[in-house]
């Protein structure tokens, strides 16, 4: 019998569900770099799944880039704010349901597996893996830390360390490679925070 917690925090989902309609409206950079970089190393159209979608501006950034977007949240307010703004059913989709094989050419993850509980992040991550086509690219970010823990507003976030993070997408598949890079960000919180941008290709 597996000793795990449960997949997902129940609160961190009531929290976004609760603050749907702020979250989705808040200010973002009108460019996101790092997303124009991934999409770069992409073929044109190449089919992406975003996973936590929240209000949906990078999906909005990808479709009107010309690629074939699945936007997906597992908050259904954030689900139906974001179907608001591309104008497009948004799948309500929890990561740990994620079921597709070999379905997609890129992942992007942009902070929001940084709430999946540590010790269910690299079932997670293998989910991830199989919906990837071989060669497939996956983006996803983290706030860097020592263990799971809760912000002042009562979101759970897994912190992990660059060793712990390493670990579970070693545990997830075969990786043709994995590059990690920190840099400064923050948060809906407020608090400034140290992230962890992945990028992993799919062997
Ligand atoms: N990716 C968006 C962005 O960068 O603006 C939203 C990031 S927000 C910090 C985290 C997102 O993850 C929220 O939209 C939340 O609803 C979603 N989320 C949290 N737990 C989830 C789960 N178990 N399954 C799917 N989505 C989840």
């Amino acid at each position: 019998m597996s000793n795990k917690g449960a997949a997902h925090d129940p609160e961190t989902l009531a929290f976004y569900d609760r603050e749907a309609k702020n979250y989705a409206v808040r200010p973002k950079p009108e460019r996101n770099k790092r997303l124009e970089q991934f999409l770069t190393s992409l073929a044109p159209g190449a089919k992406i799944l975003e996973l936590g979608c929240g209000g949906g501006q990078d999906s909005e950034a990808m479709i009107r880039a010309g690629f074939d977007v699945t936007p997906t949240d597992g908050s259904p307010g954030l689900a139906r704010e974001a179907e608001r703004r591309l104008g497009q059913p948004v799948k309500i989709l929890r990561f740990e349901d994620l079921d597709e094989r070999a379905a997609f050419d890129a992942v992007w993850a942009s902070a929001c597996l940084l709430h999946v509980p540590a010790d269910r992040l690299a079932d997670v991550l293998t989910n991830v893996h199989a919906a990837l086509r071989g060669g497939g690219r996956f983006y996803a970010s983290y706030k860097m830390g020592d263990g799971g823990d809760r912000d002042s507003l009562g979101r759970y976030y897994n912190f992990p360390s660059r060793e712990k993070l390493a670990a579970a997408y070693k545990q997830a598949g075969d990786w043709a490679t994995v590059t990690m890079e920190e840099a400064a960000g923050g948060g809906y919180d407020g608090v400034p925070r140290t992230f962890l941008h992945v990028t992993a290709v799919k062997a």
